[in-house]
């Protein structure tokens, strides 16, 4: 049996997040017995919510679990359904959260801001980790205060969502672009909804080749049918023949079109976007509203584009700091944990689909009973999809239940 138990109590599992990932997770943990509380920074899926008017490319099928579903019960949308995040937030997450709420504590507005052990230091038991046999400690930062918890299981399933990465070449932040870009400039902006007024008539710069960048492009190009002075540069650090590079046979149609739509108004002629392939982010300056964004483009050499809005949409990155005084091996490049990343690295395929959720080994770090689950475990890889995070939840728990069995209550 490996490390953290102290009694014949029931075993505690803490999960950090009540995303997609953390609520299947809680079922599942909680159905088995174990003792579990999940810990939220915001409301249940507040990343989901936060995309809300995002339309999911894959199908609600490959979004949920079977025990999920049957959880949830009748009223739910087919397995081909093509959601928005805000219909999967109604239809599905909320209504798991409140299954889950039956045999779990979920802790809305609580932030987990460290784990550790409570009495092994990160630097102790080198090469021997398994041997530590006290719970993790969590420091969790509430609207009353801080608070404490312990457990013996800790699931990491606190996505990326929110902790950007930066446009400024070198993938740093260029001078400027921390005072005068927010967080909401690394979104995907709701131009149907609350930033209409904002983008419509303005030129905008798009900064990324993701499918982030591609849903901000199509619906930026959308909007200058509509509202005739909206202008849009689509700036991308690669320089091939396309911004994104197509999945061969996408089994995911929607994906594809998105792909096909983006790429189609980077290289036609008489686009209302101006595709800057391979072009660097210098520096930022001016004010909100009238900005001045100086580049190098190849064949342009240097030059300021002037812009009302920038979008910076080159992803996202865990934050590592919740698990620093803890024994994580990370890759060097991704930041995900060392032996997932490994494998995925070893991957060429640009289809997540084509991924599996990796085996049981790829999860675990040399600190026993500490796990990152869901989106956060591909740290900057942005090829993570739902079904995988299902997959890691069944490999993750299934190693616990059978560890711990007979200690559970
Ligand atoms: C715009 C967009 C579209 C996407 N479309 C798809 C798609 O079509 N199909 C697909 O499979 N995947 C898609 N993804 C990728 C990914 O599957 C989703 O991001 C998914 O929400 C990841 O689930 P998660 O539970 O791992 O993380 P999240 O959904 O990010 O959930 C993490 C939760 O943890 C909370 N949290 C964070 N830090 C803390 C902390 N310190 N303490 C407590 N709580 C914390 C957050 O508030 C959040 O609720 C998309 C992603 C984006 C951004």
């Amino acid at each position: 049996m490996s490390g953290g138990l102290t009694s014949a109590s029931a075993v505690r599992v803490a999960i950090i997040g009540a995303g997609p990932i953390g609520l299947e997770a809680a079922l599942k943990a909680s159905r088995a017995g174990l003792d579990t509380a999940v810990y939220e920074r915001g409301r249940t899926a507040e990343s989901v919510r936060d995309w809300g008017h995002v339309q999911l490319f894959s199908p609600f099928g490959l979004n949920s679990s079977t025990r999920g579903r049957e959880a949830v019960g009748s009223s739910l949308p087919g397995d081909g359904a093509l959601l928005t995040g805000d219909e999967f937030v109604e239809s599905y997450l909320e209504p798991l959260a409140a299954v889950v709420a039956g045999s779990a504590e979920i802790h809305e507005r609580s932030s987990v801001v460290a784990v550790s052990r409570e009495s092994t230091w990160k630097h102790q038991l080198v090469g021997r980790r398994r041997e530590a046999t006290d719970r993790f400690r969590l420091l969790i930062e509430t609207p009353g205060g801080e608070t404490t918890d312990s457990a013996d299981i800790v699931l990491d399933c606190s996505g990326t969502w929110g902790n950007h990465r930066w446009i400024g070449a070198g993938g740093m932040p260029c001078p400027g672009e921390r005072t005068l870009l927010g967080g909401e400039d690394y979104r995907i902006p709701n131009l149907e909804g609350s930033d209409r007024e904002r983008f419509a008539d303005q030129h905008t710069v798009v900064v990324g080749s993701g499918h982030s960048a591609a849903t901000s492009v199509v619906a930026l190009a959308e909007m200058a049918t509509r509202f005739s002075s909206t202008r849009l540069t689509w700036i991308t650090l690669a320089g091939g023949a396309t911004p994104l590079e197509p999945v061969v046979d996408d089994p995911l149609p929607a994906r594809a079109e998105l792909v096909a739509a983006a790429n189609r108004l980077a290289v036609e002629t008489g686009s209302v976007v101006d595709w800057c392939p391979g072009c660097l982010v210098l520096g930022l300056d001016g004010q909100p509203g009238q900005l001045s964004m100086e580049v190098d483009e190849p064949g342009r050499g240097r030059r300021v584009i002037q812009a009302g809005r920038i979008l910076g949409q080159v992803g996202f990155r865990p934050d590592r700091s919740v698990y620093e005084e803890l024994q994580v091996q990370e890759c060097y490049a991704t930041a995900g944990p060392i032996r997932l990343a490994a494998s995925l690295l070893g991957e060429t395929s640009t289809d997540c689909l084509a991924q599996g959720g990796g085996d049981l080994a790829t999860l675990q770090s040399p600190e026993p009973d500490f796990y990152i689950v869901g989106s956060k475990s591909y740290g900057r890889d942005a090829r993570f999809l739902i079904r995988v995070g299902l997959e890691q939840v069944e490999l993750v728990l299934d190693h616990v239940i059978d560890t711990h069995a007979g200690v559970t209550a």
